[in-house]
This record gives C-alpha cells, structure tokens and sequence, in this order.
C-alpha cells in the first residue's frame, strides 16, 4: 500500500472521520483481507453494534481492529492516534509529548505522554534486518536528565551520571545507510559485543577506534583503527555525526533524556534517522507496526526499564 499523506492538508482529507481511520488500519493490519485471530478464518461480518468490529463467521469471536493492537483498549479515538503517529513520524525531530498534548488538545500530559510511549514502542519493527556490508561502531556517553531537575553529569572521564551507549552506522558509498543505537551498562567486552551481536549480521566489517574491549567480537571481521582521541572523528566520521546529531536532539526536543527511557528515545532517533529520506511513508511505517505488535500498558512501559 502507497498510500500515505504528503502534507498537514491532504491528512486532513484522506482521515475525516473514525471510519476512513479504521479502513486505515484494516487494511495495514489485515493486507490480505481480514484473517480472524481466533481460528484463522478469513470471513467475518462488520457488527452494527460495536465500533469497527468484526465477527467471524466460522468460530464468532469479536475482533476490533485495534484489538490486541498497540491500540488496544485505548479511549482516544483513531484520529487523534492517526494525528499524533503523523506528527511524530513526519517532523523532523519528532514532538515531545508536551507539545503533542498542546498540539492535540489532549485532557493531560500523562494521557499524552502515554500516547508518545505507545508509539515510540512501535518504532522498533520486529522484522527488521541487522547490518551490514561495511559499519561503524563506537560507544559513547551523553548527559541525562532527572524527575524534574537540570541535565547533569560527571565531568571529565567519569561515566558517574552519565548515559552509555553504543551505536553503529552502515556506510553505504560516500555516505551514512542505517543505524543502530542501545543504552549499555558498561563498556565492556561482554557489552560491547552483546550489542554486535544483537544489531550486526554474520561477516560485516566492523571498523572501530581500536577500543580493547572490541576484539574478539563474534562474527565480525574486526578493523581497528587505533587513534587518538583527537584524530576519532576523522576515522568513523559517520558515527560521530550520528552521536552529534542524537546529542543536539535529546537536548532540543527533550531538554535531555532520563535514564530511565533512554532505549525508547534512542529506538525513536533510530526510526526517524532511518527513514530520513521517506518520512511521509514513516507515518504508514508506524501504524503498520502499531497494529501487528502487542499492547502494552502503562505499568509495562514503566516497568520495563525502571532498572535501566
Ligand atoms: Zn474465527
């Protein structure tokens, strides 16, 4: 499906109401027509009584079509979730949840920011294939911010109040392909080639900063590059432009990241980055992926990094 809007006005008239939003979703959910959850039958009914809710013909199971969907349960209506995963896909650094609460006129900030969380956990597309061919890999730390006080962090080499992270970066000809972002708790060699082998397919080249921790990392032919520190940008220029680029948003959009979502907010960068050249199709991108994960709920996304 190419179907996707191109600006603020044609969104407006391709979703005037709930049902051009669910025929919408229907479609990206069920590309290949309706498919009950239940039994796997492929003919169902469109109840009257109930909103955008099939039955199945053969086992009866009432399915909405945002049912078991990262929409599932949700009292907001579809146009207000078509408008913020718009927002958020297409612009260019995103909305924080403060102004898509504003923008949207949503009852509160925790219903906002609950939205943004919902979506943004929807930006990691299961599917998706790791890198390759040639990548840059480096580790870094940013600043972060607490409940309510200023960003802060230790000074100097200390990584006491700092966020660690690792990330790579294809280079694909003259330029950056796609990247890879992941909070760390160390820089270890047991973290560092965790998050190799989480995010970099079997015989990619690895160019690094020659970093001890490196080596050894499984699968990967290892190219460092020992260097000064000085001399580091010059030698993967791709991934410190993506680390500059994360620094300048964290701090533009969110005034910094806190600890506590720092994944989240780097598998946000991570989907806008990688889409950077189709960000109307990333608004589609998002919702297909929003109806084919799992809910979650408040408690979850709480929880989920509560340690982090
Ligand atoms: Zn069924």
């Amino acid at each position: 499906m190419s179907d996707f809007p191109h600006s603020l006005i044609a969104f407006q008239r391709r979703f005037p109401d709930e049902a051009a939003c669910a025929a919408y979703l229907a479609a990206l959910r069920w590309p290949d027509g309706f498919r009950c959850p239940g039994c796997g039958h492929d003919q169902a009914w469109m109840l009257d009584t109930k909103a955008w809710t099939y039955q199945c013909k053969q086992c009866r199971r009432q399915t909405s079509v945002t049912a078991g969907t990262i929409m599932h349960g949700s009292k907001l209506s579809l146009i207000i979730w078509l408008w913020a995963a718009y927002l958020m896909a297409t612009h260019s650094n995103g909305i924080s949840a403060f102004q898509l609460w504003k923008q949207l006129g949503l009852g509160s900030y925790k219903t906002a920011w609950l939205l943004c969380a919902k979506l943004r956990h929807a930006m990691v597309d299961p599917d998706r294939k790791a890198l390759f061919g040639l990548v840059e890999i480096d580790e870094t730390t940013i600043h972060h911010r607490t409940k309510d006080g200023p960003i802060c962090g230790g000074q100097g080499r200390s990584h006491d109040g700092k966020l660690l992270l690792a990330g790579a970066v294809e280079v694909v000809g003259p330029g950056p392909g796609r990247i890879r972002l992941a909070a760390i708790k160390d820089f270890s060699a047991t973290s560092l080639h965790g998050f190799i082998a989480t995010n970099i397919a079997p015989a990619t080249t690895a160019k690094t900063d020659g970093w001890s921790a490196y080596p050894g990392a499984p699968g990967v032919n290892h190219d460092p590059r020992v260097i000064g520190a000085m001399a580091a940008h010059l030698v993967l220029p791709w991934i410190h432009r993506v680390f500059s680029n994360l620094k300048t948003w964290a701090l533009g959009v969110y005034h910094g990241l806190r600890r506590k979502h720092l994944q989240s907010y780097l598998d946000e960068f991570t989907f806008r980055f990688n889409r950077r050249r189709t960000r109307h199709a990333a608004f589609r991108s998002l919702l297909r992926i929003a109806s084919r994960r799992q809910p979650v709920t408040y408690k979850m996304l709480i929880a989920a990094e509560a340690t982090g």
